[in-house]
């Protein structure tokens, strides 16, 4: 839509230029007077534009012709069903394009087509009575040597230019105002988050401005107290990796880092040929006034819809991006009441090193926000290095953007990755877990507590009451080691005996009637692996978890947790 807009842009100001060269060109050769010209001249550019040049030439084609027709009617008439009429179309494109298509354009474009009929016949008039005049003072010292016919066609082109500069003058009058319009969306937008707002996106984009514009006039509470020593955050000291910085430190949460190791681990699926990728981060901001230097936290990563193009020398997050980090800084704003904006965005270079293209400065300032343009910052990750090869990129103090050459350090994603899983582990609220071991008349210190998280609960619930659920399945998720206590916290079960982010920690079945050498038989080769193993019997709706110590199946029933699976199911609605 944008480059519509450009083009439309483009077109108007190149064909208001030829206007007025036109005028220019026939005021000078018609009254002599240079020095206006050349003033306008001065501020004319060239034409390169096809598409204006052909109605130029168009223009000018009319204009002959009228020299070869004798009344002044039938001029007119040509203008009007010649030029105007074959031009119409294009001015009707031409406001369809700068209404985003949304109005009904047609009908003001017959309008404008109406008025220019109406401004031809007042011209009539007006020629006419130049006519007359000339008859009259056909001795008259200015127009001594120029003969009737002359003056007529001058007349006439004057009359003809000045509608086409009063059309001229309709039409930027509307562009304006459907620029006018817009602007908010331009202002309170999350500040562009991509080239091309596309044209789905832009009616979304439209209610987003009622909205945002009676809010985002005013910033939100501006803190970032939370993050700082927040062991979820990991603190980076931005004078650790160049000199001349305008975000002083950058603090980033350990979920967003495990998103983006995600995506880019689905990316190295295909070694061979890893796409390009990236995505958007929305955070926090302080500004420092004093040094003119930010403190920023990466915390919510957004990723692209399917619109986004990530090719060697392209790099196009699309549309839909836009529209999915509007909602999400609208919702974080309105359930925080904290200042959201977008923070950071990271791509990657697989193979071609750590840098900062010409296409990522450009795309740098695009994202930047409107009236704190610096906080922004920038990751670009080389996947295919062994540790993959990370560098942040960051305004400088005077507004340009460090390049490779500034940096005086690289990081890895992998690194971040390790420090953000364990980091994840260490803030477990286990308050929020489900000791299934709290009444368990016996406890091994090897497997002292089983904390089972809230969807692992659902889990077991959708197993045991899905039709079919024969076989084993598995409990992902960690040990945590309190003392010389062993606890497992287990996050979700699953088929699948690997899952990102999380080890495997126990087996889960369903069975019939609890039999201990059935089970042991069914998890026998899984035991030098797991902690546990839990067993829902579907006759009693009791949920058995037995610990597993020393590599075996526990016999003695004192040190198993049994509890109706009922009981957990209320657990985590009261919870809510
Ligand atoms: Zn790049």
């Amino acid at each position: 839509m944008e480059t519509n807009e450009c083009q439309f842009d483009t077109i108007m100001k190149q064909f208001f230029h030829i206007t007025f060269a036109m005028v220019t060109m026939i005021l000078m050769l018609s009254m002599g007077t240079t020095a206006f010209a050349q003033d306008i001249a001065d501020e004319t550019p060239s034409i390169e534009v096809s598409y204006d040049q052909a109605i130029f030439e168009a223009f000018q084609t009319y204009l002959a012709a009228t020299d070869t027709l004798p009344t002044t009617d039938e001029k007119n008439r040509l203008f009007v069903d010649g030029f105007f009429s074959q031009y119409k179309d294009d001015f009707g494109l031409i406001v369809i394009k700068k209404d985003d298509g949304s109005e009904a354009s047609p009908q003001e474009v017959d309008e404008l087509f109406q008025r220019c009929i109406t401004l031809l016949e007042e011209e009539e008039a007006k020629i006419i009575t130049v006519q007359n005049l000339n008859q009259e003072n056909e001795d008259s010292s200015f127009l001594k040597n120029l003969s009737s016919l002359e003056v007529r066609q001058l007349a006439i082109r004057v009359g003809v230019i000045g509608i086409l500069v009063l059309i001229l003058i309709t039409i930027v009058a509307l562009w304006a105002k459907a620029k006018k319009k817009k602007k908010p969306v331009a202002d309170n937008d999350m500040y562009a988050t991509d080239t091309n707002p596309s044209n789905s996106g832009n009616n979304e984009a439209s209610n987003d401005v009622i909205i945002r514009k009676k809010t985002s006039s005013v910033l939100n509470k501006q803190s970032l107290e939370d993050v700082v020593n927040n062991s979820n955050y990991l603190a980076i000291n931005c004078a650790d990796f160049c000199t001349d910085t305008a975000v002083k430190t950058m603090y980033i949460k350990n979920t967003c880092i495990i998103d983006i190791y995600n995506m880019y681990a689905e990316d190295l699926r295909n070694p061979d040929n890893p796409k390009e990728d990236g995505c958007m981060v929305l955070g926090r901001w302080v500004h420092d006034e004093q040094c003119d230097e930010y403190a920023v936290s990466l915390e919510e990563v957004v990723f692209p819809g399917d619109d986004a193009v990530f090719a060697e020398y392209e790099l196009d997050f699309g549309g839909k991006i836009k529209v999915k980090v509007n909602e999400k800084l609208r919702k974080l704003r309105r359930e925080t009441g904290l200042q959201y904006d977008l923070t950071c965005w990271v791509h990657s270079h697989p193979g071609l090193g750590v840098f900062f293209s010409n296409t990522d400065s450009n795309l740098h300032l695009i994202h930047k926000h409107p009236s704190h343009p610096k906080f922004l910052t920038a990751i670009v990750v080389d996947i295919l290095t062994p540790q993959q090869e990370l560098g942040v990129f960051t305004f400088k103090h005077d507004m340009g953007i460090n390049s490779k050459a500034d940096l005086t350090q690289l990081y890895s994603l992998e690194e971040w990755y390790k420090w953000a899983i364990g980091s994840r582990r260490n803030s477990v609220a286990i308050e929020e877990h489900y000791n299934t071991l709290d009444k368990a008349k016996s406890r091994n210190k090897g497997c002292y507590n089983i904390q089972l998280s809230n969807s692992t609960i659902i889990d077991i619930d959708l197993i045991a009451t899905s039709q079919n659920h024969e076989g084993l399945y598995f409990v992902h998720g960690f040990t945590m080691q309190q003392m010389d206590q062993t606890s497992i916290i287990a996050v979700k079960i699953d088929n699948a005996e690997t899952i990102v982010d999380n080890e495997l920690i126990g087996c889960f079945m369903v069975v019939t009637h609890r039999s201990y050498p059935t089970i042991k038989e069914e998890v026998a080769n899984y035991l030098g692996r797991i902690g546990f193993v839990m067993v829902y019997s579907v006759s009693d709706g009791i949920l058995t978890t037995i610990p597993v110590v020393d590599n075996d199946l526990c016999a003695d029933e004192s040190y198993y947790g049994e509890q109706p699976l009922e009981e957990l199911k209320i657990w985590t609605r009261r919870k809510r």
